[in-house]
């Protein structure tokens, strides 16, 4: 899972805040509340649609906590028509979907750094949105910021679905960086030489966080799909000693003004930096094999 808390995403959540606020507390649907939901919703407003991913956890609890109705689901379909996930999809005049997708601006989705999650508009070809607080549990966070993941369908809609997860068990992707925390590593099939097998390095404990990670969204399972990226990257090792890069560096782009980060992204196509991992797919995974085979 990449982290994908940079300067864009803050940007993304003050526009996100501005522009729902209003039209959340004039939605026609929250006269049809009790004045205590709505002086809650007037009161916690700005943390509902921008709060951290603990607060909104909190602010959830303490929606059903406040209820005097004996049916604590009571309003759950009013809250969930103000707070209208589905409203916010399908609008086109004002700020929409399409708008939080282009100002969050991640390339690859932050579970799999696999998919992609480009907005091409014109195609209408849109990330998900994944509700890391699943919508039918936690109705209050339809519209949160922080509850709204870009991700590809495949995480969304086949892994993570609606499943609740907490903060304590799982990494959210606005939250925690786990990229240190473990490393992708190889090994070679016991049955053929020539075919390798992604795994996960044991040689420093896993934190239960990643593992339950891995778990969920089958990253194992499906990386080894692609295991001819790792195979390329110990092709070159073969060929080229772990002189690679110094190679490329003094025969290839002699006399031109590339960086070794520059370097780095033309030769294997990802980014050195973890802060770019999302811009390309399987950054970690790349970055953590050539590391291993000595040639970065
Ligand atoms: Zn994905």
């Amino acid at each position: 899972m990449i982290n994908i808390n940079n300067k864009e995403a803050s940007k993304a959540k003050i526009i996100h805040l501005v522009e729902l606020r209003n039209k959340v507390l004039k939605s026609q649907h929250i006269n049809s509340l009790p004045s205590y939901l709505v002086n809650f919703i007037k009161d916690n407003i700005d943390d509902i649609l921008q709060g951290n991913p603990e607060e909104l956890a909190t602010l959830n609890t303490n929606y059903y906590r406040i209820q005097k109705s004996r049916n604590r689901r009571k309003y759950d379909t009013t809250i969930r028509k103000i707070f209208s996930y589905k409203n916010f999809s399908k609008n086109k005049k004002e700020y929409n979907l399409n708008d939080l997708s282009n100002n969050v601006s991640i390339k690859y989705c932050p579970y799999c750094n696999r998919q992609s999650t480009v907005n091409v508009r014109f195609n209408s070809i849109k990330p998900d949105f994944d509700h890391f607080f699943p919508q039918s549990k936690y109705p209050i966070l339809g519209l949160s910021f922080y509850n709204l993941i870009p991700s590809c369908t495949i995480c969304n809609s086949r892994f993570k679905l609606s499943k609740t997860l907490r903060l304590k068990y799982y990494p959210h992707p606005y939250l925690d960086n786990i990229l240190d925390d473990f490393r992708f590593s190889y090994k070679y099939d016991i049955n053929s030489k020539n075919t390798i097998s992604i795994v996960l390095d044991k040689k420093t404990p896993i934190p239960k966080k990643v593992s339950k990670f891995m778990e969920l969204f089958k990253i194992i399972e499906i990386y080894n799909a692609h295991n001819d990226e790792v195979f390329d990257l110990i092709k070159l090792k073969q060929i080229y000693t772990d002189r690679y890069l110094k190679i490329l560096s003094a025969q290839t782009y002699a006399g031109l003004r590339v960086s070794q980060k520059e370097l780095y992204r033309l030769a294997f196509g990802v980014y050195y930096d973890s802060a770019d991992f999302s811009n390309r797919p399987f950054s970690k995974l790349k970055k953590d094999i050539l590391e291993e085979l000595n040639m970065i």
